[in-house]
Formats: structure tokens, C-alpha cells, sequence
């Protein structure tokens, strides 16, 4: 986003060593620790990190019969292109996204039917409360929409060290979203000619960072698609008829529970793509990407965007919309 102060101290760890090193650092200076990937998708207040950021910069890509090892601080838009070079299916939908390898497992991040959990088969980690490396499996992961161990239960407990994934040889593209279909229409494409597709649509989104782009000075998405019960849902769709709108999108979920993409929310609260709010705003191109529109918008200018939105979805669909950005340096 461009926005936010500095930090206290920050290190590019290029090393599992140096993290330790850092770790250490940090422990007698009595500092708190903020473990950086690609930074993309965080928010940095105005005031900056009032101690240590330690970035991952681990490197390193082994492949053996697709089956790949990647370093956290791969780029991971560089290492879906080597996957795809090298006819790997299973990361291609996941194309034109910003950010490191290691921070994937994070969130599970997912994009046009695929989703990392579905080939991820182990992540190596740092263990804070035992300081030992170890490596979990999928299972212990616990990888759901968006979620996982490490940004839920264990939050904050591990440093993601490098990534695992288990790809297939030669295998089809993954085609199961609209926006991918209609670009095909009946043809057969490529892994490289649906990588290349991801990155049109992304890009005709705003949603590929692009200096001459200024729609793309965000952190992507702002808000998490809800999923909510089917009572909330009925309410959505009560307000909706109300507004004379008789079809609410909607995709089913696990536990028997509906996702409503947030950006129908956000529009149907009266906010479209450019809305402006002093030097923050909504993207042109997508609603849900909050932007540093002048491009010197302050941390508190998307802040302010922030709750106005939240306060708004909620006063019309008695939803709480939940940022998925993360915040850093902010006070609450
Ligand atoms: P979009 O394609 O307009 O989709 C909006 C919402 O509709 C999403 O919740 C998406 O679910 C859902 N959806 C669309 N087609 C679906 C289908 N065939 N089956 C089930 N659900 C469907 O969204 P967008 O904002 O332009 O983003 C494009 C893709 O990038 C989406 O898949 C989005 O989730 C993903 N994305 C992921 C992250 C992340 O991992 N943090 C951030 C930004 C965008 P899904 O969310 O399940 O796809």
C-alpha cells in the first residue's frame, strides 16, 4: 500500500541461523517480534513497529518428480512460474498473487478454484515455545477457507522456514471458476496459458501490482468473503428483496454455512469501485480493494475507510465484515 512508519530494528534473515540470531536480538532487548514475508498484505501504521520486523529471506527451490521445496522467502509468483515452466499442475490459478512462499500456508491463500492446502504436504517451521525445527504435516496444519493453524489456534507460535508441495506431472489445468471458463470458452488450455489467463483477469482487476497502476496500490483483498449461517443468510436475503434485488450471490460452504462475496455487500451498502474518501478509496476496478489512492494517503486514511465500510454493511445486512490484511504497530 505504500503507507505506514518504520521499524525500530529490521532484518532480512537469508539464513535459518540468522533468524536465530535475530530471535535472540530481539529476546534481551526485550523487543517484540513482527515476521515479515513479501509485505503485501499487511497494514503498517503511521507510527511504525516499535521493535523488531524480521523478514524472511530464505531462498531455495529443489524439485524431484513434482515434488517441490521452496524457501519462506521465495517469491511466490516467481516460484508458480517455475512450477508451470515445468508442466507442474496445481499452483496455476494461484498465478499474479504478491507476496513470499512462506507466508501461502499462512491463509491458506486460494484464488480461482485452487487452493494451496490441496497440494501443500508439509511446512517446515521454527517452534517458538521450543526454539526446534520441525516439520508438520498437512493434517497438522488444519488448513480451512482462508485459515489455518497459523493464523488461528497457533498464532504467532511458528515461523514458516520453507514449504512443501506435492504437484502432478503433466497434469490439466484447473478450470473451475466462471471468470477462468468464459476466457477459454471451449478450448483446452495450457498450464502456461491458464497462468497467463489468472494474471489478464487479475490484472484488468487491479489486483497484480503494477508501478504504472495506481488501482494496485493496495493489499488486494480488504475483507474476507463472509460465511455466514443460513439464518443470516435468509436476513441477507429479506434486505435484499426489500431493495428490490431478488438474487444475492452466494456460494455453499463447509458446515452446511453460505459465502457471500463481500464486494455484493459492500455495493449493495452503497459503495462502488472509486469511491473516494479524503486520499483512500476503492479501487476503480474492484471493490474490494481498499487503495492509497493519491498515493500519500496516511495509515489512518484507510483506517477510516475501514470502519466507515464496516459500519455500513453491518447497519444494512447486520454482517461484520473482517479485514483480511494484517495490522502491524497499531495501538488497540
Ligand atoms: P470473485 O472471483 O469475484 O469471487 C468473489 C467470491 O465468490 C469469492 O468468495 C469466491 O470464492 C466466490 N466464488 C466465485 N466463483 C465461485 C465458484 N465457482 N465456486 C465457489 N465460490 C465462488 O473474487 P475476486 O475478488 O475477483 O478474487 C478472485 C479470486 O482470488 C477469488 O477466488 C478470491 O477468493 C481470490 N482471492 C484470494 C485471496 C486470498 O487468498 N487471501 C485474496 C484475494 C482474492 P473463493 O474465495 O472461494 O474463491
Amino acid at each position: 500500500m505504500k503507507i505506514g512508519g518504520e521499524a525500530r530494528f529490521f532484518v532480512r534473515a537469508e539464513t535459518e541461523d540468522d533468524i536465530l540470531a535475530a530471535l535472540d536480538f530481539a529476546r534481551e532487548k526485550e523487543l517484540p517480534v513482527f515476521i515479515l514475508g513479501g509485505g503485501s498484505n499487511v497494514l503498517i501504521a503511521d507510527e511504525g513497529f516499535d521493535g523488531l520486523v524480521l523478514q524472511i529471506g530464505l531462498q531455495g527451490i529443489e524439485e524431484n518428480e513434482g515434488i517441490v521445496t521452496a524457501g519462506g522467502g521465495e517469491d511466490w509468483d516467481a516460484f508458480v512460474n517455475f512450477c508451470v515452466e515445468k508442466n507442474l499442475a496445481g499452483l496455476e490459478c494461484l498465478s499474479g498473487i504478491p507476496g513470499f512462499v512462506g507466508a501461502a500456508p499462512i491463509q491458506n491463500i486460494g484464488a480461482y478454484g485452487q487452493e494451496v492446502s490441496e497440494t501443500i504436504s508439509a511446512v517446515r517451521v521454527l517452534d517458538l515455545t521450543t526454539k526446534q525445527i520441525v516439520e508438520l504435516s498437512n493434517a497438522d496444519c488444519e488448513f480451512a477457507y482462508r485459515s489455518s493453524i497459523f493464523n488461528s489456534t497457533q498464532k504467532g507460535r511458528y515461523i514458516v522456514l520453507a514449504v512443501t508441495f506435492v504437484l502432478q506431472k503433466e497434469g490439466a489445468p484447473a478450470l473451475r471458476y466462471a471468470d477462468l471458463k468464459k476466457y477459454f470458452g471451449d478450448a483446452e488450455p495450457t498450464l502456461m496459458e491458464t497462468r497467463e489467463a489468472v494474471i489478464a483477469i487479475r490484472s484488468q482487476k487491479s489486483m497484480v501490482i503494477s508501478a504504472t497502476d495506481p488501482n494496485s496500490r493496495s493489499a488486494g483483498s480488504f475483507f474476507k468473503n463472509p460465511i455466514v449461517d443460513v439464518t443470516q443468510f435468509e436476513n441477507v436475503q429479506r434486505v435484499a428483496a426489500e431493495m428490490g434485488i431478488d438474487n444475492v450471490p452466494s456460494y455453499p460452504a463447509a458446515e452446511s454455512k453460505v459465502k457471500i462475496p463481500a464486494a455484493w455487500l459492500i455495493e449493495k451498502s452503497g459503495y462502488s469501485k472509486g469511491f473516494e474518501l479524503g486520499r483512500a478509496g476503492l479501487s476503480e476496478n474492484h471493490t474490494l480493494a481498499l487503495v492509497n489512492r493519491s498515493g500519500d494517503a496516511r495509515a489512518a486514511d484507510i483506517v477510516a475507510l475501514k470502519e466507515l465500510i464496516q459500519e455500513k454493511v453491518f447497519a444494512s445486512f447486520a454482517i461484520d465484515l473482517h479485514p483480511e490484511p494484517i495490522f502491524v504497530g497499531f495501538r488497540d
